[in-house]
């Protein structure tokens, strides 16, 4: 396998909405210090990205909203396009910032379409919510539909996209729902009792695309269990049914029991968890191909920096045990940052990521949305969503 590649550079702290806002860029600088810091990074070359360009973000954007993100920090707040928002505070340079962001995701992308790499890590992206037309849930310009949409045109005409975020992958769905080359898979908090209010498991794509928009909507306070057991009973089946070229994954880490924002209750172990079978069915169903991108995450210190750096190590094969203990430089830089933080002692939560198969005959919270799902979008694959073996 060639050397993956991660992009990073220092710029892309600059995608900043300020304030008190949560997605703060500090989660990325804290994250790249820990990897360092525990060797994760060491030989990786980190690839300086470009801002993609207007022509890359009208893959997937309009000319319209393009004018309003460059316009809206000299027109003040009345731009429209979800921008002055709460969520979406304009900020200076917000084009260029956002541009940027996409830049990375595209860059990752081309490594791995030029077979320069067979894997790619971009942990500033992942902002799966931004529409054609507007800002929506912290996300400007969506990097992960861009990139998709650039594969489709440089060689692949699968893909298949998970998404792990607490919430549902909304924009990347609603990009490609009547494009049957992408299969989009997002597991998420339930929408009933979560923005963005989506993510049913009766949204299925459209027409020729029937089937290729999977949601698999979990109960609050869901652990690593439930989930791995969810994931396993789905996104296996579905990808060894899709074939595809590459796999796209967004690897938010909101899902997280300290989340301030959601309710899911996974642990930074069920992240690195869920980032080994990641690899192991990119391995199996997509010729190795992995493209990996970031996403939410607003447990700033104690989560965001340990969950993305078990991706980065998954990522390069450099697996972190559990129970390796933070660097005392990390550690130290955090607490004359914040020094009300509690700061974790090592790579684990001590949680169990043991979970039952579905199919054994238990009942789990989770299996409604195991069987809603399964009915829903397997018999579009061939699959039968009542066998177990399926
Ligand atoms: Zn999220």
């Amino acid at each position: 396998m060639r050397a993956p590649a991660v992009v990073w550079d220092s710029s892309l702290l600059g995608y900043d909405l300020g304030g008190e806002h949560p997605f703060n860029p500090v989660r990325l600088e804290l994250t790249i210090r820990l990897a360092t810091e525990l060797g994760v990074l060491d030989g990786v070359p980190l690839l300086v990205p470009d801002p993609a360009s207007d022509d890359e973000l009208r893959r997937i954007h309009t000319d319209e909203y393009l004018s309003a993100v460059k316009q809206a920090p000299l027109a003040g707040w009345d731009v429209g396009h979800g921008l002055g928002t709460e969520d979406n505070p304009v900020f200076s340079d917000m084009h260029e910032s956002s541009a940027l962001v996409v830049g990375s995701t595209l860059l990752a992308a081309r490594k791995i379409a030029e077979g320069e790499a067979t894997r790619a890590v971009n942990i500033a992206g992942g902002l799966h919510h931004a529409m054609k037309n507007n800002a929506s849930g912290f996300c400007v310009y969506n990097d992960c539909s861009v990139a998709i949409s650039w594969l489709l045109d440089n060689g692949f005409d699968r893909v298949a996209y998970v998404d792990t975020d607490v919430h549902h992958g909304d924009g990347v769905q609603t990009a490609f729902y009547d494009d049957p080359r992408v299969l989009t898979i997002s597991l998420h908090q339930h929408p009933f009792t979560l923005w963005p209010g989506t993510g049913y498991s009766g949204e299925t794509g459209d027409g020729a695309a029937e089937g290729t928009s999977v949601n698999i909507p979990l109960p609050p306070r869901t652990k690593d269990a439930g989930w791995l057991r969810a994931f396993s009973a789905v996104v296996p089946s579905l990808l060894a049914g899709f074939q595809p070229q590459i796999l796209v994954t967004q690897c938010g880490v909101d899902s997280h029991d300290e989340d301030p924002l959601a309710d899911l209750a996974l642990s930074v172990d069920g992240h690195r968890a869920i980032y080994r079978l990641l690899r192991e069915l990119a391995d199996t169903h997509a010729g190795g191909k992995w493209l990996a991108v970031g996403g939410g995450g607003y447990q700033l210190i104690r989560v965001v920096p340990r969950s993305w750096t078990h991706l980065l190590a998954t990522v390069l094969d450099r697996d972190v045990a559990p129970e390796i203990l933070l660097p005392p430089d990390w550690v130290g830089t955090v607490k004359r940052a914040a020094p009300q933080a509690e700061i974790p002692a090592a790579m684990t939560d001590g949680a169990d990521t043991t979970f039952k198969a579905w199919g054994d005959g238990e009942d789990d919270p989770v299996d409604i949305a195991i069987r809603d799902t399964r009915r829903a979008v397997f018999p579009s694959h061939g699959l039968d969503p009542d066998d177990p073996r399926d």
